[in-house]
């Protein structure tokens, strides 16, 4: 079996234009090419203005078909170029993942007179004030759709809190008084069910139910294979545990979730798994702090610890690796973005390493013209030696502070297949690695380009395998290397 391979196919700055799912459908084949088996598609429903990205969501049932915020299409497109795009990519033979955003409201058609209390930013469960009435933006009647696929209504009752009260404008985290934050949420801040918006009650049956009739039509209405879950920590876990159950047996199938639990606190995400019963996989966000930290480090970052404390190296089969996301662009909320010289060395990373489903984002593939930012050298040559060479056996060499590799030995199923990864975040050097005696006397060569001769396996089966400083080289073998050079 091939490497799974996932791409976060959108960025925050892509064009307002509504042409994306035109553009998903036309590069669908070129994206299977490329060595992708999973795609990663933005939100697709109406959100709280024209631009929104996907994560201000107003109406989960508005997938571009109703005028509403001033728009009848998202930013992406339309309902039926939507569905178009996922039939498109599907036939390319890609697992279509949706995100899906079931944290919180924005846009409320209405406000409501709420009881509240409001709490500290800082500790959610220390209140700052006495109940008090406020004008709270609660009410969804979504009169642009009319009760078209669902009558359901927001109001207050789905609601657990807000941060804006609109009868004094003032700003601060408000707890209806008739409620508690949801608990089985992460404990930074005393308690993070609160994020932004108005925040889903899902201790609410209504609400509950309301979430599952929504996921059920959905995937009647797009198919999608499985689904991407935003901001999971600020959901009480016992929520999607309940959530995807229903939603594997109205599908009868296994449809994957893979959710964001930000935290670069492993302990957390495996807490998270266990709680959730491992019903999906989590991003690594740990990996990417470690890359994050390793590139604002100037050669200093200890690089036999580069997979320390990661996710993949304890649940490789729950752990989404991936180097940065559209959260952690610059100009977003995340600010961790990984600086650029370090890119090419976390993609081999995730990408020619066995264990996890490493996420390549989009704007590393085709660059971020908004923020000045090309594409990561040798991205998709890494890809093209994930798909047909990084097979077999891995042995480590992560032995050492600046300099570290390891080797996949090959396998039989895949025709040259077999590589050996240097890398270095300070000076350049070589390492003595063990490709096994069925290389011996073979002749390597870097498929990146950076190291011009080439390596000739001993006898023994070992050799030296060099790297530029601050650089990653991945050494191929002539057949291998005469095929990448052809296509990339
Ligand atoms: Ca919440």
């Amino acid at each position: 079996m091939d490497n799974e391979t996932m791409i976060q196919y959108f960025e925050w700055y892509i064009p307002n234009d509504g042409l994306w799912w035109k553009r998903c459908k036309e590069h669908a084949k070129r994206l299977s090419e490329l060595g992708f088996t999973q795609i990663w598609l933005p939100p697709a429903y109406k959100g709280q203005s024209s631009a929104d990205v996907g994560y201000g969501v107003y109406d989960m049932y508005d997938l571009g078909e109703f005028d509403q915020k001033g728009t009848v299409r998202t930013k992406y497109g339309t309902a039926k170029e939507y569905k178009e795009a996922v039939r498109a990519l599907q036939k390319a033979g890609l697992t279509v993942y949706a995100d899906i955003v079931l944290n919180h409201r924005m846009g409320a058609d209405e406000t409501e007179t709420v009881e509240a209390v409001q709490y500290a930013d800082n500790d959610r469960n220390r209140a700052v004030s006495d109940t008090h009435e406020i004008t709270a933006w609660t009410k969804f009647t979504f009169p642009g759709r009319n009760g078209k696929y669902s009558k359901f209504q927001w109001n207050h009752e789905n609601f657990s809190g807000t941060d804006w009260n609109e009868a004094n404008g003032q700003k601060g985290i408000y707890c209806f008084s008739d409620k508690n934050w949801n608990g089985g949420t992460d404990n930074e801040n005393g308690n993070f069910d609160y994020l932004m918006g108005v925040d889903l009650d899902t201790d609410n049956p209504a609400t509950l139910q309301e979430t599952e009739d929504w996921g059920k039509w959905y995937y009647d209405e797009i198919g999608m294979d499985g689904v991407r879950l935003d901001a999971v920590k600020h959901i009480d876990v016992a929520f999607y545990e309940k959530w995807l159950g229903e939603m594997r047996q109205h599908t009868g199938k296994a449809f994957p979730a893979v959710g964001e639990f930000w935290s670069a606190d492993l302990g957390k995400l495996t807490w998270y798994l266990d709680s959730v019963k491992e019903k999906m996989q989590l991003f690594d966000v740990p990996l990417h702090f470690n890359f994050y930290n390793a590139s604002s480090s100037g050669g200093q970052f200890s690089m036999r610890d580069i997979i320390a404390n990661s996710l993949v190296s304890v649940r490789p089969e729950q752990a989404v690796t991936f180097v940065d996301n559209h959260d952690t662009e610059p100009g977003q909320s995340l600010t961790s973005y990984v600086q650029g010289w370090f890119k090419p060395l976390a993609y081999a990373l995730i990408l020619l390493r066995e264990g996890g489903t490493p996420c390549v984002f989009y704007g590393d593939l085709y660059g971020i013209p908004s923020q000045n930012l090309g594409v990561i050298p040798g991205l998709k040559k890494l890809l093209m030696i994930r798909k047909n060479y990084a097979y077999g056996e891995q042995h480590d060499y992560l032995d050492d502070d600046n300099l570290i590799g390891w080797v996949r030995r090959g396998d039989k199923e895949h025709e040259n297949s077999g590589i050996a990864v240097v890398m270095s975040d300070a000076d350049g050097g070589s390492k003595h690695m063990e490709m096994g005696r069925q290389f011996a006397g073979q002749i390597f060569h870097d498929a990146l380009g950076k190291c011009m001769e080439t390596v000739t396996v001993g006898e023994d089966g070992w050799a030296d395998f060099g790297t530029a400083g601050g650089n990653v080289a991945v050494w191929v073998t002539k057949g291998a290397y005469d095929t990448i050079t052809i296509e990339a």
